[in-house]
């Protein structure tokens, strides 16, 4: 601590041998300053030198403020390492300096570089710094030029002293000669102890006379170099100025001074080139020149110095010719482009020759009316430099076309002496390109920005569409709710229907068209006998048909592809027993709309018991025709021969009644026989004696049986084309007597039968037309079954055993013809059969 007290204490009395602190304000000072600001690029510089309390600031560009506190001084900082630049890149972040007020308030400074200001003693004065408001770094050859400069200002400093005290030793020196000049002993006595380095020559060879130990330091020689001529002690000299100035001394008599000379001197073993401001002075001797004192100060370092900073400034002009931004010099109000860099020219589209030494606005007439002229004349006239990104610039090319291009530019004020900006260093960047980009980006941004507003609305559009799907959600909801109770109810009823269905002893069946599967009930499976572990299948229920098993299997398929009704009865061997049962099976396939796969479902009975007794009565009408017929041919037989003696014996009344009699034999004979051919129908035994012949034969025949055997109605034949056709003619006129007694026994009497016949195509229709009571359409689907007879109070009394049609529909079905009724209750009926004609070849036969 005493150490360290002791040494400030000598760094200050150091500092005030120089006497400078609160002195006037100097230009070589100021120039320092300027050019440290402008080759840093800050705005402000100082030379600040710290005494007990305070810093006082030499020169203080682009600060107002002459001292501060040192308390707050980053100097008093910086002069602890003497032989280091200081750097605060931003104070605002080091712990040092950001409460300190001049970084809180103004001047506001957030950077500073300082470097001490060493005298040769080893003592920091104070530093030269420079210091911007915003936080930065100096590059290598700004922090060379600022260590430079403080040397510069040392040297200045020390100048200064030794002037000081040249001045003094003068004063002493004409204080001397005003003293009658004492002697010559007293003379030389004063020039050696001069701190300035004094040399006296006497004669034309100028011998050293008298030499001070500063200019022997000086010239590097010793002591023995009293009373040798000039050129022998320092031959170097020769033909160099500073000789032959003093050579010119003898023959002017007058003084004279030079500054910054460059002399060439043997020193420490080696030529080198010294710098040296030097006063020569004549010594006169009645008016002739004797001799010449040299009074001489070594400022090689100050000119190194300067050299440096010429350096420094040619370096800035070599950064801004090899910038690889585009970078000018522009200098004055008339804004003269003093150098242009290759990328600046390029951004110009000019040429070197076409702008340099020539007003920008002379190049470039059509920037008079844009900012940048304005702009530049500003930063000249506050010294405030100035930054805009991306402005735009309209460029003239040499052929007048406009070129719009978009810069980001920098202008920078450069100083004179004086420390007015006299220049400006313009950095400008052609950001055209990216500025493009950018736009484009900004353009799909905002195309973007569009398309999540489209998207946004089909997002409502989706909400909106969302809430009716909510609402339809709640509708199908609802609507499976009422599903849900209905299903409920068809289970119900379906339930309610198989008890029914069991109830009635009934099977059922349903078959899966497209899967093949087959489901059937119990009583289904009982009836087959099918045990209950064994799962039905079709193959399985065909497979106890007894025959027809092809018809059956067609006509299913039939009513499956048509959709009809399919209606059948057929005998099966029951697995269970081996017993033969009938079964009518009654099914239909599934209404498309339902939208199921294709089921054929329907029901199956057991009709083995009304088969039977069928049969039975079958069998007893067979046995009982075949009985009567003998007796019966017997009897007509026995008439006919008792008819043919009484009309012998013209026995009026005996012929009457045995003709009477012979009408009942005859109509009883038709009854058996017709009992006769139901029987053999029934077992498919009606058997045909097909011929060739006309039917007009066939149509005389009846007409001259029908108007022998009918008189209650009029009977109407129709004229009748001559028409072969390939039938059994016995069976035929059966078939049409048949029509034709049915006409007259359903119609009043005294009424008109009309029996016609037509041709159509290849087919012959055969008629038989009555005025009676006519068939519901009901009856008319089942009249052509056997026994079916129409009931109601009009047929009550009319007999029959509803066979007759049923015989006539199989002897048709044998000829493969067609027979059918067209009627209407109360309004009559038209029985009909179709035959087809015979072709024409085969009637030749
Ligand atoms: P049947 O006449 O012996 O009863 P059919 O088989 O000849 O038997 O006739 C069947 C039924 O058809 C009759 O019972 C009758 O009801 C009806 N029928 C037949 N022909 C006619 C007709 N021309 N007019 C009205 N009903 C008729």
């Amino acid at each position: 601590m005493q150490k360290k007290s002791t040494q400030e204490e000598q760094r200050l009395a150091a500092l005030h041998s120089y006497h400078i602190l609160d002195t006037a304000i100097e230009d070589d000072y100021e120039e320092l300053t300027e050019l440290a600001a402008a080759i840093c690029g800050t705005p402000i510089a100082l030379i600040s030198l710290v005494d007990e309390e305070r810093q006082w600031f030499k020169s203080h560009r682009g600060l107002e403020v002459t001292e501060t506190r040192r308390s707050q001084s980053f100097c008093a900082h910086a002069i602890e390492n003497p032989t280091e630049l200081m750097q605060v890149e931003n104070a605002r972040l080091d712990p040092r300096f950001q409460n300190n007020p001049l970084v809180t308030g103004d001047p506001n400074i957030a950077f500073y570089a300082g470097m001490p200001l060493v005298d040769d003693e080893g003592y920091a004065l104070g530093s030269l710094c420079v210091i911007d408001r915003k936080p930065r770094k100096l590059n290598e050859v700004q922090e060379k030029a600022l260590k430079t400069l403080s040397k510069q200002v040392v040297n200045k400093l020390v100048l200064r002293k030794k002037l000081r005290e040249l001045e003094t030793v003068h004063l002493q020196n004409i204080q001397v000669s005003l003293k009658s000049k004492e002697s010559e002993r007293n003379l030389r006595l004063i020039i050696e102890q001069s701190p300035a380095a004094i040399v006296v020559f006497r004669g034309e060879n100028m011998v050293v006379d008298a030499i001070n130990p500063a200019m022997l330091e000086l010239l590097n020689q010793q002591e023995n170099i009293l009373g040798k001529p000039i050129l022998e002690a320092i031959p170097e000299l020769e033909d160099q100025p500073a000789y032959d100035l003093l050579k010119d001394i003898y023959l002017s008599g007058q003084s004279i001074s030079r500054y910054d000379t460059p002399v060439s001197l043997h020193r420490n073993g080696k030529l080198e080139i010294g710098y040296f401001n030097f006063t020569y002075a004549p010594l006169m001797e009645n008016g002739k020149v004797t001799g010449i004192i040299d009074m001489a100060i070594e400022v090689t370092d100050q000119v190194n110095a300067r050299l440096a900073i010429e350096e420094s400034a040619h370096q800035m002009r070599e950064m801004v010719m090899n910038a690889a931004t585009g970078m000018c010099i522009i200098r004055g109000q008339d804004l003269v482009i003093e150098i242009a860099n290759d990328p600046m020219l390029k951004i110009w589209t000019r040429t070197s020759e076409q702008v340099i030494g020539r007003r920008l606005t002379d190049v470039f007439p059509e920037v008079v009316d844009q900012p940048f002229p304005d702009l530049l004349r500003n930063v000249l006239n506050t010294g405030e430099a100035l930054a805009i990104p991306e402005l735009t610039a309209d460029i003239a090319e040499i052929d007048g076309k406009i070129n719009r291009i978009y810069i980001d530019f920098a202008y920078k004020p450069l100083r004179n002496s004086d420390g007015e900006p006299e220049a400006i260093i313009a950095t400008v960047t052609d950001i055209t390109e990216t500025v493009k980009s950018r736009k484009l980006l900004e353009q799909s941004r905002s195309q973007l920005q569009e398309a999540n507003v489209e998207l946004g609305t089909v997002n409502e559009e989706y909400i909106a569409l969302n809430e009716e799907l909510v609402a339809t959600n709640e509708h199908l909801r609802r609507a499976e709710e009422n599903l849900l109770k209905l299903n409920k109810k068809l289970k119900e009823k379906e339930e309610s229907l198989r008890l029914s269905i069991e109830a009635a002893r009934m099977g059922t069946f349903n078959l899966n068209v497209e899967t093949g599967v087959i489901e059937v009930n119990n009583y289904c499976r009982e009836l087959f006998g099918f045990p209950e572990d064994i799962k039905v299948s079709m193959k399985g229920g065909f497979g106890t048909l007894i025959e027809d098993r092809k018809r059956i299997w067609d006509a299913m398929h039939f009513a499956i592809e048509n959709r009809t009704l399919f209606e059948e009865e057929y005998r099966i061997l029951r697995k269970a027993d081996s017993a033969v049962r009938w079964l009518r099976a009654v099914g239909k396939v599934s209404d498309p709309a339902i939208g199921l796969d294709k089921h054929f479902y329907g029901t199956i009975l057991d009709i083995t018991d009304r088969k039977a007794s069928e049969q039975l009565k079958e069998d007893f009408i067979g046995i009982v025709s075949h009985e009567m017929r003998s007796p019966l041919t017997a009897l007509k037989g026995y008439i006919q021969i008792l008819e043919w003696k009484s009309k012998r014996a013209n026995d009026v009344f005996t012929t009457d009644i045995t003709k009477k009699a012979v009408r009942q034999i005859n109509r009883m004979t038709t009854l058996i026989t017709g009992f006769l051919d139901m029987a053999r129908a029934g077992e498919g035994k009606i058997y045909l004696n097909k011929t060739y012949f006309d039917l007009t034969d066939l149509m005389k025949i009846a007409e001259e049986e029908v108007l022998a055997t009918i008189s209650t109605h009029k009977i109407i034949f129709h004229a009748v084309e001559r028409t072969i056709v390939m039938a059994d003619q016995d069976k035929l006129e059966q078939v049409l007597l048949n029509l034709i007694n049915n006409a007259a026994k359903y119609s009043p009497n005294n009424s008109r039968i009309y029996v016609t016949c037509t041709k159509r195509d290849a087919w012959i229709r055969v008629s038989v037309k009555d005025d009676g009571m006519g068939i519901t359409i009901k009856d008319q689907a089942h009249i052509f079954e056997r026994f079916y007879r129409v009931i109601g109070a009009k047929t009550e009394n009319i007999s029959g055993f509803g066979i007759g049609l049923y015989i006539c529909k199989e002897i048709i079905d044998r000829h493969a013809g067609r027979i059918g009724v067209e009627s209407a209750l109360g309004k009559g009926s038209t029985f009909w059969f179709e035959l087809p004609i015979a072709p024409l070849s085969e009637t030749i036969h």
